[in-house]
């Protein structure tokens, strides 16, 4: 491939010795084509969700099913349904026996346990007995009662989770991990590290609502993410620019029932057991770790504006785009030099928080 370039950039150069503009212009057509040779797309389902992976590479293609086979991997370790998971076999073992578990196994639990604490408890990888609770994890929704969710909130706690050599350990019966809110970002990272690792300098990958943007689009613009209107499927609020970044958006729009005229969404308070309800419609962060901006959406939702931002504040190391009930898109500093804002056809106002 390296070969090739060469040679077509040498005719190119050498189209230019010729001085006719039109001619380089052909050379750099040619080019341009050259790279969308190398352009290759997939998509697929896993971890409950649609993935779509787009590599430039002349591999491109076996490197995909790469990919997709790493994806794979990790659900099979991940996933709170399929019943031979490290996850599965670890909630099975509640309250019982501590389970050997795979290192990314370990490594994510660790990370979200510690991210956990960090957000001061609004992202909580115990939380597994809640959302079953509202069946979100078999699809079979219905509001629990009051009592239900009181009985089942002493079986959240993170700190119960005992993390030691290679095992795991949930201390009481009952207690189960989900690990939903952070999977689909490690492994983002997961396969971005994979690709890069086999030379891949350009690729844009798309779990479900996280994406990794791997360098940058052939032509050197960065990659440009949609950033959805959360009340209207086939609007978006505006795009997002990015390099070697993640951006993930997590929302009480995707994922929800309805019951008597009430909405319910996925994104559970962990200090009540009932879906956060903080006056946000979205959250969506931009950050070089795909697993930290998963936790962070979800926590950031959880929290609100206003703890979110003293979060951001405080800590950093990311960006955010907020998009509140009240009609205001309310972005980050950071987040607002790679955004560009739309609000033509909504009725959206737009707002900048500066770093103290
Ligand atoms: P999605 O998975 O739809 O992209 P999120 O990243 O926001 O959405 O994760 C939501 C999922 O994480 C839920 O479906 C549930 O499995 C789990 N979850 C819900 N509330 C919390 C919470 N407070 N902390 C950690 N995980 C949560
Ligand atoms: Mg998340």
């Amino acid at each position: 491939m390296k070969l090739k370039k060469i040679l077509l950039l040498g005719l190119a150069s050498a189209l230019c010795l010729g001085g006719c503009a039109e001619r380089r212009e052909a050379a750099q057509h040619m080019l341009e084509n050259q790279k969308m040779e190398n352009r290759h797309e997939a998509t697929s389902f896993a971890m409950d969700t649609i993935m779509t992976f787009v590599v430039l590479h002349e591999d491109g293609e076996e490197l995909i099913i790469d990919a997709e086979q790493e994806v794979r991997r990790l659900e099979n370790l991940l996933s709170v349904t399929l019943e031979d998971s490290d996850v599965s076999r670890l909630n099975a073992a509640a309250g019982k026996e501590a389970v050997k578990v795979d290192a990314d196994t370990q490594t994510l639990l660790a990370a979200g346990q510690s991210l956990g604490e960090k957000t001061g408890g609004a992202f909580d990888i115990a939380i597994s007995p809640i959302v079953k609770a509202w069946g979100f994890t078999e699809e079979e929704h219905h509001v629990p009662t009051q009592e239900e969710l009181e009985a089942l909130l002493p079986l959240t706690d993170p700190s119960d989770v005992i993390l030691e050599g290679e095992t795991a350990y949930l201390r009481k019966e009952g207690m189960a991990v989900d690990l939903g809110g952070i999977a689909k970002g490690y492994a983002s990272d997961r396969v971005a590290a994979l690709l890069r690792e086999k030379g891949v300098e350009s690729a844009i990958l798309t779990l479900g609502g996280n994406v990794y943007g791997i360098g940058t689009k052939p032509s050197g613009e960065k990659w440009e993410v949609a950033l959805a209107n959360p009340l209207d499927a086939d609007d978006y609020c505006g795009l997002i620019s990015i390099a070697n970044q993640a951006v993930v958006t997590s929302g009480g729009y995707q994922r929800y029932f309805e019951e008597n005229g009430k909405k319910y969404h996925h994104i559970i308070n962990p200090a009540t057991g009932y879906p956060a309800e903080s006056g946000l419609l979205q959250v969506t962060i931009i950050s070089e770790s795909g697993m930290e901006a998963d936790v962070l959406s979800t926590a950031l939702f959880v929290m609100g504006l206003e703890d979110a931002l003293t979060y951001w504040q405080e800590n950093g190391g990311f960006e955010a785009i907020f998009v509140t009930e009240a009609g205001e898109v309310v972005a980050t500093e950071g987040a607002d030099s790679c955004f560009a804002f739309e609000g033509r056809d909504n009725d959206f106002t737009y707002r900048v928080v500066e770093r103290n």
